[in-house]
């Protein structure tokens, strides 16, 4: 698993020494092996808090495109700083007596050793499953068979889904999905002016069947975070998707539980705008390049993590019911569907 001998890059290494160093707190393994440049990488997953199979569960994703770094470093940063806190927050001991916390860092490590937003095969992960998009998507980047010589590539229609992908939904179905409620946040670079926080779906403008818990959360969260301003909307008002792994398994979630999944896309295109010379540079793109703008984007969004702990603690406290739902719902639509752009 672990070739000391071949080269490697910087946030496999970190990743490697965190569970290695976190090792009484971490319960970590591998999902599947990837191979590339002749030496394999394994697809780590680490889980921490209580095992109950009936608790709160917390994902929190990175690196399905390997070009996107910062989202994985983003995840590293969050494994990092709880470790930290484990020393002297009582407070994170209990949230974590009650909630557990996956993470899955770096999902598609061949990518990001080779420098390619697709996996070592060519395949785009966050097109990979089978569903396709109920109405047009942009042409090539909503998804595309034509080969993998072109980006956004699918795969072959009807080939099994790719190893990464595959083993992403294995652990959402092992430790998220079935449990009374869980999030998952997914966390990628590139697109747009500012970040956004995308919930399914990414397959139809038709508005997910918990859009009242989305909105609430939303909610509660800016309530929380007032001068926070992710913009937080379907995927599907950005533009629509085939094969979205998130769609594909928010429709896989048992009847009566509650499954969030939330991508949280940091916008990179001010980045570009204050340091032009960044689009001169592949990786520019995708991560920031000044390192004081690289630390302002990573201690941006530990609250969010920090925030998904805390509802997740005592969802009984805001989960809406009956007539409080109701209008929930109303407010949701009023809110999402005035905003939906025309199609
Ligand atoms: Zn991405």
């Amino acid at each position: 698993m672990t070739d000391p001998g071949r080269p490697s890059f910087p946030e496999y290494d970190q990743l490697l020494a965190l569970l290695e160093l976190g090792a009484p707190w971490f319960r970590s393994r591998v999902a599947c092996e990837v191979a590339v440049d002749g030496r394999s990488f394994g697809v780590h997953v680490a889980a921490l808090g209580t095992d109950a199979p009936d608790a709160p569960a917390i994902g929190i994703f990175g690196g399905i495109h390997g070009l996107e770094r910062i989202g994985t470093q983003l995840v590293l940063d969050y494994m990092r700083s709880l470790l930290c806190r484990l020393q002297w927050d009582e407070l994170l001991h209990r949230e974590l007596q009650a909630v557990k916390l996956v993470f899955m860092p770096i999902v598609n490590p061949g990518g990001m050793h080779a420098a390619t937003r697709a996996n070592p095969r060519g395949v785009d992960l966050m097109r990979n499953a089978p569903q396709n998009a109920d109405a047009r998507v942009p042409f090539l980047a909503g998804g595309q068979r034509l080969g993998a010589w072109l980006p956004w590539y699918r795969g072959r229609a009807g080939a099994p889904m790719e190893p990464e992908a595959a083993a992403l939904l294995r652990v959402v179905e092992e430790e998220l999905l079935g449990r009374p409620l869980s999030f998952a946040v997914d966390c990628h670079s590139g697109y747009g002016w500012r970040d956004s926080i995308w919930f399914p779906y990414a397959r139809t403008h038709t508005p997910m069947a918990h859009l009242p818990e989305m909105y609430l959360l939303k909610t509660m969260f800016e309530q929380a975070h007032p001068h926070h301003g992710y913009a937080f909307e379907p995927q599907s008002h950005q533009y629509l998707l085939h094969g979205d792994l998130w769609d594909y398994a928010y429709d896989r979630a048992p009847a009566g539980t509650l499954f969030l999944p939330m991508t949280l896309e940091l916008g990179s295109w001010l980045w570009i705008k204050k340091n032009p010379r960044q689009l001169f540079s592949r990786a520019g793109i995708f991560n920031p390049i000044k390192a004081h703008r690289t630390a302002r984007v990573l201690r941006r969004h530990v609250s969010l993590f920090d925030f998904l702990g805390r509802t997740a603690f005592a969802p009984e406290r805001w989960l809406p019911e009956g007539v409080h739902r109701q209008q929930l719902l109303a407010q949701a639509r009023a809110h999402w569907q005035d905003r939906k752009p025309a199609p």
